[in-house]
């Protein structure tokens, strides 16, 4: 890049050479004394002039006449343009002879050049256009680097010396364990071949995005101290044709240079999508790509020393010719946090920072499932940032909750005034979801709930399911959400008598995870254990748009009528509990109204005391 960058500060400068020279020459046939004709054969008949030596050039029509003559006051050059006729030719040629000293006359022939000027003529101008392109297309190609010359080199970045070890990776102890053998392998590659032994030249990473995947395989070249290459899968495709082929190439050759070493290709996906698929098909520029890669991989011998590691989030998508033995042959999957390794996550990126007494980072762990690593950093992020923005010095349970709250949410709209009837409707509609989670067994637990707006959202209300189940679902927990989120609309219904919008997330919701138990879990009782919801469509378009609908129009309605049978169960249970806990429904917006938001024990206590604070209950039994 270096290079690049001088090469082109140079080009003005080597634009102006052509000019130089032109004026140098011009400036050498300066010092020579142009005759007329009338001079030149008044000149020839001089007695007190001798010629030294002339040269004639014959063209066509013109004789050029060069020399040099000498008269009283020294050398002179003369050059004269006399017509070509062949009278003043024999006249001119005779009065030649018998002036010039010895005879000294050359001929030269117009029409001969000098082959080195002839060359530089032709060659000058394609200098000229070729600087000026290149000039541009350096200056068009960004400033702060010049890719015009390296765009078919990788783009891979090399890191040595990479800080990041397992220590700074927490939880995913599995993972962990797996890329354990990989360190023993960088740093003593021939251990394993001495056993024959083969390690796996390939390793797909796959999880959610901000899962750590990037993160753990730095920590594996840092824990090994091996050079660390690293290149997203997006650097490959580019719009020149070809130049993702070479840039593998590329990559190849400078890490088998370097080995052992570690190659990580992030997002693998972007190159590595299923071949031969797609609307247009075809051979294309990523198919190229991959297929060099391929070839690449291959070539790699056993137990160089040499491991690719590829995260992606689509391994869905990718080209099952990527994933046989010999290429990304070991998958490790690197999975959301549970709670544990939240609060272990939430611990290491604590190191830096300073909470106040009243911080638990395992309440906060409970209270953020469904969080990645990258979520977590996040929110202790933005909960350092309001600290310094409130002028604390240390960061109190109130930024975190604040900050947890952003991350889901955005930012609270403390200044967006709702009119009392809003209020009322607003505070209904979260006091339904409460009181469900409250009663229901199965559901989710209310951990807060808020009628400040956020992000689109007018009021909130944060659930989490009782146990970290992050796997499995039975029926029971689904028809439990599905009835926590009709909890809502329901509350609306049966207090204010009227229905609103705001509703309509938490049935987008509720029709997603009934149609989910009908087509994909083989949850209802018509139908039974039968899957009609399939991934499998064309890689290219969205995956809603072409989930497969292999089944007729009569089992369509037989799913319809099995989703609406769901959904209306769930509703008419929701309306049979908010019906029976009418009474702390209604301290639940009482409450809600008066302080806006309430914690699980603010709850928690409305239900037992019927207020949200005990001590003025007790004050009023005594
Ligand atoms: P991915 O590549 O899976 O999308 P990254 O590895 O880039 O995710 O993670 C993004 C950031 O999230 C990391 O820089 C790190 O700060 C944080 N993070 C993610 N997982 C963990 C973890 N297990 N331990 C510590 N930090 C994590
Ligand atoms: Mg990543
Ligand atoms: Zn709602």
């Amino acid at each position: 890049m270096k290079n690049n960058r001088t090469w082109a500060n140079l080009l003005p400068y080597l634009l102006m050479l052509p000019i130089l020279i032109l004026l140098t020459s011009m400036a050498m046939s300066g010092n020579s004394k142009t005759l007329t004709y009338g001079q030149f054969i008044q000149l020839l008949n001089r007695k007190d002039t001798t010629i030294e030596k002339v040269s004639l050039t014959l063209s066509n029509t013109v004789i050029d006449v060069k020399g040099t003559y000498t008269d009283k006051t020294g050398d002179k050059i003369f050059v004269v343009t006399v017509p070509n006729t062949e009278e003043s030719n024999n006249n001119l040629v005779s009065l030649l002879e018998s002036k010039v000293k010895d005879g000294n006359i050359t001929f030269v022939d117009a029409y001969k050049t000098n082959p080195l000027i002839e060359a530089l003529v032709q060659i000058i101008p394609l200098i000229i256009v070729t600087a000026v392109g290149i000039y541009f297309i350096s200056r068009m190609s960004g400033s702060q680097n010049n890719k015009a010359f390296e765009f078919s080199k990788s783009r891979a970045r090399l890191e040595g010396n990479i800080k990041v070890r397992f220590t700074d990776v927490a939880g995913c102890d599995e993972e962990k364990e797996e890329m354990a053998e990989l360190i023993s392998y960088l740093k003593n590659p021939e251990k394993y071949a001495k056993m024959g032994a083969r390690i796996p030249k390939g390793i797909l990473m796959v999880g959610p995005p901000g899962t750590g995947k990037t993160l753990l395989a730095k920590a594996v070249a840092g824990e090994a101290d091996v050079p660390f290459y690293s290149i997203s899968g997006a650097d490959f495709v580019e719009m020149f044709v070809g130049v993702g082929a070479s840039r593998v190439r590329d990559m190849f050759k400078k890490a088998k240079s370097t080995a052992p070493c570690m190659v990580f290709i992030d997002e693998i996906d972007a190159v590595g999508r299923q071949r031969g698929a797609g609307l247009g098909g075809g051979n294309d520029e990523r198919e190229q790509t991959l297929n060099m890669l391929l070839v690449e991989m291959d070539g790699i011998d056993d137990n160089k020393g040499i491991v690719i590691i590829a995260a992606t989030n689509r391994p869905d998508v990718l080209d099952p010719a990527l994933l046989r033995p010999g290429r990304f042959d070991r998958q490790i999957t690197v999975s959301l946090p549970d709670k544990n390794g939240r609060k272990a996550i939430l611990e290491v990126h604590a190191r830096n920072k300073h909470f106040a007494e009243n911080v638990d980072l395992a309440a906060l762990a409970a209270r953020t499932p469904g969080f990645s690593g990258a979520d977590l950093e996040n929110v202790l992020n933005e909960a350092a940032i309001l600290a310094v923005r409130g002028n604390r010095d240390k960061i109190t349970m109130e930024d975190l909750d604040e900050a947890i709250d952003r991350t889901m949410g955005g930012p609270a709209k403390k200044s967006r005034k709702y009119t009392d009837k809003e209020k009322t409707l607003v505070a209904t509609h979260e006091a339904g979801h409460a009181v469900i989670g409250l009663f229901l067994e199965g559901a989710n637990i209310v951990q807060k709930v808020t009628i400040i707006p956020r992000g689109v959202a007018g009021g909130y209300n944060l659930m989490t399911p009782k146990e970290d189940s992050m796997f499995l679902s039975t029926k029971k927990e689904l028809l439990a959400q599905i009835t926590g989120l009709l909890g809502g609309r329901v509350a609306e219904e049966l207090v204010l008598g009227e229905i609103s919008t705001g509703a309509s997330n938490d049935l987008e919701k509720v029709t997603k995870i009934a149609k989910d138990m009908v087509n994909r879990y083989g949850m209802s009782e018509a139908i039974g254990p039968v899957q009609y919801d399939s991934d499998s469509g064309n890689v290219f378009l969205g995956r809603d748009y072409t989930s497969n609908k292999s089944y007729s129009d009569t089992v369509a309605y037989e799913i319809d009528q099995e989703v609406r049978k769901i959904v209306n169960g769930c509703y008419e249970e929701a309306k049979a509990i908010i019906s029976e806990h009418r009474k702390d429904l209604d301290n639940i917006v009482r409450a809600l109204i008066d302080q806006e938001t309430l914690t699980k024990e603010d709850l928690d206590n409305i239900v037992k005391y019927g207020k949200v604070k005990p001590e003025t209950v007790e004050e009023n039994i005594r």
